[in-house]
């Protein structure tokens, strides 16, 4: 009998969990549409989907909604009741993802708000709305203004979730000095010292940083 080598830890993982057929169904839609394929990864999508439900959260906020697929990893997470509101700058991606989200049945769960997230978010503060989950996952330059937004919009103990904070190593290369790179090591420079967060950058995928903001005491 041919021995078998060792199989990827990517390939164990997901042959583990299995097809997501919803999730599948989305690739696939996105795919036809000719719209990148950015998505976050199964397993990212799986972690999206317990820290959302570790939060408690109720409302949550994404910003870079694509297709839908983390948006229906998020709304997975969510408690009966609970909400999501997705900013997406392109409304024909924002129509998409409005797709997917109704197949997966999260359909009536879903605010997509079409435009600029920074627009966007200071509409939300003008109206005093108020989240326990952010994930952000559009235009790299917006970054720090995104977490201060998010930390305006928090309630205590929220948590803000942010994806590709390595930019595939160029945060951390020094000889990188573009607008994305600079404005990424502001965030995560702010991400590590600001006190009114416990916070980590975990070095999985594309880097994922993960805070916390502290109830007053
Ligand atoms: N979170 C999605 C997922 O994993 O399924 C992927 C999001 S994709 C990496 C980034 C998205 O952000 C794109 O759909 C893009 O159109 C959107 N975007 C880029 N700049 C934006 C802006 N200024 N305001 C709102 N959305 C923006």
């Amino acid at each position: 009998k041919a021995e078998q080598g060792p199989v990827a830890p990517e390939r164990y993982i997901e042959e583990l969990f299995g097809q997501d057929e919803t999730l599948e169904r989305a690739l696939a839609g996105i795919r036809t549409e000719g719209m990148p394929e950015i998505s976050v990864a199964p397993g990212y999508g799986r972690l999206l989907t317990l820290l959302v439900r570790l939060s408690g959260a109720r409302e949550v906020l994404e910003i870079g909604a694509l297709g839908g697929y983390s948006g229906i990893c998020l709304a997975r997470g969510l408690p009966e009741g609970g909400r999501i509101t997705s900013l997406e700058l392109l409304e024909p991606y924002a129509a998409v993802a409005r797709r997917h989200m109704t197949e997966a049945g999260f359909g009536e769960r879903v605010d997509y708000i079409i435009g600029d997230a920074k627009e966007s978010l200071a509409r939300l503060e003008a109206e005093g709305r108020r989240f326990g989950f952010f994930f952000i996952d559009a235009d790299k330059e917006g970054y720090p203004f995104y977490l201060d937004m998010a930390l305006r919009l928090a309630r205590p103990g929220a948590v803000i979730a942010a994806d590709n904070v390595l930019l595939r190593g160029r945060t951390a290369d020094p000889n990188r000095v573009g607008p994305s790179v600079v404005a990424m090591r502001e965030f995560n420079e702010r991400i590590a010292t600001d006190e009114r967060l416990d916070a980590t950058i975990l070095p999985a995928y594309d880097g994922l940083a993960l805070a916390v903001v502290k109830q007053s005491e």
